[in-house]
């Protein structure tokens, strides 16, 4: 049976090209894309393509893109059998941590690429980025499913889960890395899928149990703590009534400094009725608020651990549990639990 992939195309340096007037790379029309990657047509897959929006640099993206971007998979969620979201690298692992709650009872492939260099430059990555990542969504096991029925990011010939991973270099082609959590699949001159570590392989591709679920608020402060931050600073912040969970970048595991001012402010902004979360700024490992003192104050006022998440798979949650009226305990809870495997419970 032929496999159908959808390609999403929302912009990014992948498809860019020089403006002739200011020198700047912006964006082109997908159509050129393809045109330009004859070998996909030796993959042997029906591949489709859609622009849902105007194709943009990725800083540029915004909540309403995740939607617009959520719910084209799920009105073609039937009639394909993987998805590619070509996207910038600025932001893909926001996206792809908002798409992997949005997309509810996944069992199929949506894979985010870009690349670092454009289609068409010399030595250009996007080559080999877009024709992996457009097998990995077509790919089937023995039975019949598909290999990796999961939001994912494929860079650099490495598979990632998409809410593990971030951006690490903005040079390198080996631009992510997911610190903890394993690759899904390495590539080689053959596809070596990691089995064990990817989500219900064997489970049918099943469209009942499938739901968009793609509201989002946008209620929450992100807060990244560095030797000599300022009081001046930091408490507007908390004392704003705008952002109902503050998501603290906090030292190693879970330790922030003792002042008295600041450890007073998070304790109002928690006695008001919000959220605290800590997830580590280190590139890797958790949070353990049991394990030094200068963390001891935070979890005895009930600052909740983000445990291994990124960054981005933090706040995206954090906004996508807002905007599906997650509140209090069931929030708090929801929130150091894994959802959609993007952190390691304990
Ligand atoms: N600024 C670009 C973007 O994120 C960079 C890239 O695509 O790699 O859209």
């Amino acid at each position: 049976m032929i496999r159908r992939v959808l390609l999403i195309y929302t912009g990014g340096t992948l498809g860019m090209v020089r403006d002739e007037h200011s020198g700047a790379l912006i964006s082109f029309a997908l159509d050129d894309v393809l045109h330009k990657l004859p070998e996909l047509k030796a993959l042997g897959y029906q591949l489709d393509a859609i622009t849902p929006f105007h194709p943009i640099d990725s800083s540029q993206v915004e909540p309403h893109h995740w939607q617009s971007i959520a719910q084209s998979i799920a009105e073609h969620y039937s009639s394909y059998d993987g998805f590619v979201v070509l996207h910038g690298t600025d932001t893909m692992a926001y996206t792809a941590g908002a798409l992997s709650y949005m997309l509810d009872g996944l069992a199929k492939p949506v894979i985010l690429t870009g690349s670092q260099l454009p289609l068409g430059y010399p030595r250009t990555d996007a080559r080999e980025n877009l024709t992996t990542a457009i097998e990995l969504a077509g790919a089937i096991n023995a039975n019949g499913h598909p290999r990796v029925p999961e939001v994912c990011i494929y860079f650099d010939y490495r598979l990632f889960r998409g809410n593990r991973a971030s951006k690490f270099d903005s040079d390198k082609f080996q631009a992510f890395q997911s610190p903890n959590y394993p690759a899904l699949a390495e590539v080689g001159t053959a596809i070596r899928f990691q089995d064990r570590y990817i989500r219900s392989t064997n489970e049918p591709a099943t469209e009942s149990v499938f739901k968009l679920r793609k509201g989002i608020d946008p209620g929450v402060a992100g807060i990244r703590l560095f030797p000599g931050m300022s009081k001046s600073v930091v408490v507007p912040l908390l004392e704003s009534p705008e952002n109902r969970v503050l998501l603290m970048e906090t030292f190693g595991m879970g330790n922030a400094p003792t002042h008295p001012w600041l450890l007073d402010a998070l304790r109002q902004y928690i006695n008001s009725g919000r959220t605290v979360v800590s997830v580590t700024q280190c590139r890797g490992g958790y949070v353990d608020m049991g394990r030094y003192h200068s963390a001891t104050a935070l979890r005895e006022m009930g600052v909740v651990s983000g445990r291994d998440m990124t960054f981005e798979a933090a706040i995206t949650k954090i906004m996508w549990l807002l905007g599906n009226d997650y509140t209090g305990i069931e929030l708090e809870n929801s929130i150091s639990k894994g959802l959609k495997g993007e952190l390691t419970e304990t």
